[in-house]
């Protein structure tokens, strides 16, 4: 049976900090599928959630910076478009707050709008703006969605996205207890569409949750480099109405999509 496929992207997370600081994604890296990722350099979120999301190299999709100037975005579909594709039963939900990865009129985005899909009540995207308005504020807002979605709607593929830990890393550092109170914020978001996840999950309906990041941060802050702590990322996959995946515990920024969609085979 094809899983529903929650796909939470959490930008900016190193996860020894988070170790500390979430209590639930702490405790789907013990109960579900997980590995580290090396994510390639620059560790810029475009380039990043370009090759997580379209199963794409950095040459592939031609996105290199925050910029996206010279992206081969519309020869590279994403995860959401892909599933639909395959099998146009499929539903697809995605709600984010950087404008680059869902927005038609910003840069991208990275997940394509088919706004034929979206007449037809089959895809629906939730865009906001977080760069102007903040993600302490967007964030909410995109859990919020996010929660109406899986309870009410139950897409087959989804992907939401929270960028507030990223945003504590910039204004901030990734060390200090504002990154963990971000981190901290973030993993009760994860906690409660967990919960609306397992209120529906079951052999019938079977749901895997993916949680990953786009990279890390350095001590005092910042990305973009090819330091250990920036282009570390991780890939947490848990199942509900079904068994953790059997992922190879080796594997790419770039095959994270191709894995998906087998669970969906
Ligand atoms: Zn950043």
């Amino acid at each position: 049976m094809k899983s529903k496929i929650l796909l939470i992207g959490i930008d900016g997370l190193n996860l020894a900090q988070a170790l500390e600081a979430s209590p639930t994604i702490t405790a789907l890296k013990s109960s579900g599928f997980f590995t580290t990722i090396t994510m390639p350099a620059p560790t810029f979120s475009g380039p990043g959630w370009s090759t997580l999301l379209t199963g794409s190299t950095h040459e592939e999709h031609g996105v290199s910076d925050n910029s996206f100037i010279g992206h081969k975005l519309h020869h590279r579909p994403d995860l959401l478009s892909r599933a639909f594709y395959n099998d146009q039963t499929t539903t697809t939900f995605a709600a984010a707050g950087w404008p680059a990865l869902v927005d038609p009129v910003g840069h991208g985005p990275v997940i394509h709008e088919r706004r034929e899909q979206q007449l037809a009540f089959v895809h629906r995207v939730i865009a906001r703006d977080g760069e102007t308005y903040g993600y302490d504020v967007i964030d909410a807002e995109v859990h919020e969605a996010a929660i109406y979605a899986i309870e009410n709607k139950g897409p087959d593929v989804s992907f939401v996205y929270f960028c507030g830990v990223d945003e504590a890393g910039h204004v901030y550092d990734s060390v200090g207890p504002q990154y963990k109170a971000a981190i901290t914020k973030i993993d009760a978001y994860v906690a409660s569409m967990i919960a609306a996840v397992k209120a529906r999950a079951s052999v019938n309906e079977p749901w895997l949750v993916v949680i990953t990041t786009d990279h890390g941060h350095r001590a005092e802050g910042g990305h973009g480099g090819d330091t250990p702590a920036e282009r570390a990322s991780f890939v947490i996959a848990q199942g509900y109405g079904r068994p953790n995946p059997t992922w190879p515990q080796e594997f790419g920024a770039h095959e994270l999509t191709p894995l998906l969609l087998a669970e969906r085979a």
